[in-house]
């Protein structure tokens, strides 16, 4: 019961922010009314929802009216990727991806190929995770309809330049569709660059199963839920209300904290990676410049991912590793494999993300405790080092 619990797996999922607990309270019972309804009661939501979605909007720098709200980041990627393919159809069924994508992007591309015959173009990525732009130039067809490529990708923090590829798209009439929902409420974001932006509550201090995607004002979308037209005929459904709220309260006090609070996640990051780095047969994976300030990730050899998360929780550290997916599969991640990570050293995957609960002492505690799970796992492994 008194063991210590140090949180390092924000990029799952962050605890409720303060702030968005706050803001949400009232809409569970006391102003409880359904947006759409007449009497006062309800206008009060109506008036939340207007605020939440001006608040959203200011912190990306687009207008409200662009601002659709969603169950979260996987309904808001399938709309986008599935809208925009549908939208485009009678011009041509070509894709081009980024392989890094989550699997709420690369399942919907799956989809579209096996069912309607798109055909998608995966991208390579060099050692660090990064797309070359020549690339997407030389992908790019008369029949290419879309462009995917994250903002931020959630196994290794690589940060992509997706304001360029974003231009380059705009320059050859191809629309492009970012997922954001690793870098929305961590790094700054300016959705008025793109066409299509992803984004979900709780992976920056807000609630979870509330996510929305930002249109680009004259892109006409056809929706993916049709119902009682709520959020303007796109996205049917009673609006989640408490939901929004604390979504676009937890997005207002993350932008506003950013500076300072990303100083102290880097500095906590680097000093955790270069503990971490000392442990003999490991190795940084993503981006060792352009990545998310609070996103440790590293490659452990002669070790199993599974195994060190088990271990690690037995001390009360909770991280995640990329060697097994949410089905079970003992596969390595796509992401780390596109990388270049032969499958052996793929599988010994460690991801530490910080939040604001993150302290020295959490830092302190991991550097000593994450040695110690190494050695033992290494000297129960077949495979350990001579
Ligand atoms: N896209 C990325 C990059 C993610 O990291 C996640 C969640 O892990 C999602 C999409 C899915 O978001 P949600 O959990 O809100 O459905």
């Amino acid at each position: 019961m008194n063991k210590r619990t140090v949180y390092c797996d924000y990029a799952a999922t962050a605890p409720l922010s303060t702030a968005a607990r706050a803001a949400m309270e009232p809409y569970f019972a006391e102003w409880f009314g359904n947006p759409n309804s007449m009497y006062a009661l309800a206008n009060q939501s109506r008036r939340a929802l207007d605020q939440a979605r001006a608040d959203v909007a200011a912190a990306l720098n687009v207008q409200p009216s662009e601002v659709y709200f969603t169950s979260g980041g996987t309904e808001a990627d399938n709309w986008a990727i599935k809208g925009a393919a549908a939208m485009t159809a009678h011009k041509g069924k070509h894709i081009i991806a980024s392989p890094l994508e989550h699997h709420a992007v690369l399942h919907t591309l799956e989809y579209l190929q096996k069912e309607q015959g798109y055909d998608i173009t995966y991208l390579s990525v060099d050692t660090n995770g990064q797309v070359a732009l020549a690339d997407i130039e030389s992908a790019l067809r008369d029949d290419t309809v879309l462009v995917t490529c994250m903002m931020a990708n959630n196994e290794i923090g690589t940060i992509l330049d997706v304001g360029a590829i974003s231009a380059l798209c705009r320059q050859r009439g191809v629309l492009f569709f970012t997922d954001a929902v690793q870098a929305v409420g961590h790094i700054p974001v300016d959705a008025s660059q793109f066409d299509l932006l992803s984004l979900s509550g709780h992976k920056f201090g807000g609630p979870k199963g509330v996510g929305a995607l930002i249109v680009r004002r004259g892109l006409r979308l056809p929706p993916l839920l049709h119902g009682g037209g709520q959020e303007n005929n796109r996205r049917s459904g009673t609006e989640n209300v408490p939901g929004v709220v604390g979504m676009a309260a937890a997005l207002t006090d993350a932008v506003s904290r950013m500076d300072t609070e990303n100083a102290r996640l880097t500095a906590l990051r680097d000093r955790l990676l270069a503990g971490a780095l000392q442990i003999p047969y490991t190795q940084l994976t993503g981006d060792p410049v352009k990545r998310l300030p609070g996103l440790a990730s590293i490659v452990i050899n002669y070790i199993e991912g599974e195994s060190m998360v088990l271990l690690l929780d037995s001390n009360g550290i909770c991280g995640s590793s990329g060697s097994a997916c949410s089905s079970g599969s003992l596969d390595p991640s796509h992401v780390l494999l596109a990388i270049g990570l032969p499958h052996e050293i793929a599988h010994g995957s460690l991801r530490l993300s910080l939040g604001d609960s993150t302290t020295d002492s959490d830092v302190d505690y991991i550097l000593e405790k994450l040695p110690q799970v190494v050695g033992r796992l290494r000297d129960m492994s077949p495979l350990k080092p001579e």
